[in-house]
């Protein structure tokens, strides 16, 4: 079956642990998540967008103690914010997966038992150099100076009881499924990273933990917490009613599995394209389609981390520009896949070129023009005044904008739309609507410049609906449609031109995006 082909799409976010508030290089990664199933949905495609949130571990323990609450109080406080968040940047997803819910605990113990039970966990004692903060065990060999690899702190020796995870017998397996389907770990740098490291040789995962109680109990041997892998990872399957009680929910999982997309970071890569697919393949499970590992957001001060404290909040950053600005430079910005560099000033830039000086001006001039011109209505085309150009030009793009999508190149997809834009403007100047105004003998070809100028606007509001939440509809209304409409918009039905009736009274209105000042939006 080709991509363009399904009915149905199925696209997951990481579950993001729930310690602290998250800061925009989380916000990026749903921000991408959400425009592709926006796009899948515009496309008419069943969706199912899942994110959530992984909350057990020593940590969230510890930080529990800390503030003298409860874990489970702890980490709804924490949930509540990024819940907040989400709503904020209008993130369209179909659940949201907690791991401390029944649902998902259920699922885990069901897990655990079955590896249990057909041999590929079996318990043992672990002897090793342990990183609390990580709560990583390290071989010897992998410390550096004597210190954790990951974090070079101190680490301690410890002797622990622990169930193991027979990773190594399915090794070969993975390695011929990595092999035969080249589009399963993306981008290809990756995969390779990855193929290098199966190649080294699996160790068998350390897949419990007895030195902290907060998280789901091995169902037969309760002194044991399942650790975080198995926990965190069977998400993707107990949120969309994996081995449920409820054949509603059993559809679900029916229709949507196996996922079309986990969008990780690439720090937790390893975890997605290795260790996911063979617990899948354990359970005899179909593997994703594709697990693609996205780049970081760096800043000047190198890596964003909490330890750090170079952290951006992406509250006061749609507090000063607005929803709609922020998600447009992170998806037009970042090369998807490569590490991309976050400043303000950039943001700023992004803002004030594509979103007020392209996109706005070319609304803004239009609408004066069919306001001055046209007696603020849609002018009627005359077939032979046609140059056809604008109409051409969108359907290449519409077609453009479905491969770069299909292939997660969003910041491509963008520039597949401002083409459009760009030649909309170029085509303003070229044909000086002001000029053509002055000759009566001009106004079929007035009439029809200034109509495909509208055309493409209403495409362009369409095109943009899987990334923008608001301008879509401001564009739609301004050109006197109903915004209400664009719900039911197909990507199939954007290209068909001749969609505004001429006669339509237009409402020009503020412009799209005020030019920021540079200046005084960075001093502050
Ligand atoms: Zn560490």
């Amino acid at each position: 079956m080709t991509e363009t082909d399904r009915q149905t799409f199925y696209i997951t976010t990481p579950i993001y642990y729930a310690n602290s508030d998250l800061h925009i290089g989380h916000a990026y990664s749903t921000v991408a998540a959400d425009a592709l199933a926006r796009f899948n949905r515009l496309r008419g495609r069943r969706t199912f967008f899942l994110t959530g949130t992984d909350e057990h571990g020593s940590k969230n323990e510890e930080a529990a103690r800390a503030a003298g609450v409860h874990p489970q109080e702890f980490v709804d406080r924490v949930v509540a914010g990024i819940l907040r968040l989400w709503e904020r940047l209008e993130i369209s997803y179909d659940d949201f997966i907690r791991t401390t819910e029944p649902r998902h605990k259920r699922v885990v113990q069901e897990v655990f038992r079955r590896f249990h039970e057909q041999g590929d966990i079996y318990k043992s004692e672990y002897e090793g150099w342990y990183c609390t903060p990580c709560e990583t065990f390290w071989l010897e060999s992998r410390l550096v100076d004597g210190r954790c690899p990951d974090c070079g702190r101190e680490v301690s020796r410890l002797k622990e009881e622990s169930y193991f995870f027979r990773l190594s017998k399915y090794q070969d397996r993975l390695l011929r499924h990595i092999e035969e389907n080249p589009d399963f770990i993306q981008p290809p740098s990756r995969r390779n990273e990855m193929v290098s490291f199966i190649k080294q040789g699996l160790e068998d995962l350390c897949v419990s933990r007895t030195t902290f109680a907060w998280g789901v109990p091995v169902p037969f041997d309760p002194d044991h917490v399942v650790y975080v892998w198995i926990d965190a990872l069977t998400n993707y399957i107990s949120a969309i009613g994996y081995a449920s009680e409820d054949p509603e929910r059993r559809k679900l999982f029916e229709e949507f599995w196996p996922a079309d997309v986990h969008l990780v970071g690439k720090e937790i890569m390893r975890f997605h394209a290795i260790i996911w697919p063979i617990l899948l393949m354990a359970l005899g499970l179909p593997l994703p389609r594709r697990v693609f590992g996205h780049g970081w957001l760096v800043l000047d001060s190198g890596k964003m981390s909490k330890s750090k404290g170079n952290v951006i909040d992406p509250h006061v950053l749609i507090d000063k520009y607005g929803v709609d600005a922020v998600r447009y430079f992170l998806l037009r910005e970042i090369p998807f896949g490569a590490d991309g560099r976050y400043s303000e000033e950039a943001l700023v830039n992004r803002t004030n070129v594509d979103l007020a000086n392209d996109l706005g001006n070319l609304l803004y001039r239009t609408l004066t023009m069919v306001e001055k011109f046209s007696d603020a209505t849609v002018p009627s085309p005359v077939a032979d005044q046609d140059d056809g150009l604008l109409r051409g030009l969108l359907a290449e793009v519409v077609p453009e904008v479905e491969r770069a999508m299909d292939d997660l190149q969003i910041p491509q997809a963008l520039e597949a739309v401002w083409r459009l834009v760009n030649q909309g403007n170029h085509y303003i100047e070229d044909n000086a609507p002001w000029s053509l105004a002055k000759d009566p003998g001009s106004r079929a070809r007035l009439d029809t410049v200034l109509y495909n100028l509208l055309e493409t606007l209403r495409a362009v509001g369409a095109l943009l609906l899987p990334f923008l939440p608001h301008t879509p509809r401001r564009i739609w209304d301004q050109l006197g449609l109903d915004p209400g409409a664009l719900e039911a918009v197909r990507l199939d039905d954007i290209a068909r031109w001749g969609q505004l009736r001429p006669g339509t009274r237009v409402r020009k209105g503020r412009p799209l995006f005020p030019r920021i000042d540079p200046k005084e939006a960075l001093e502050t």
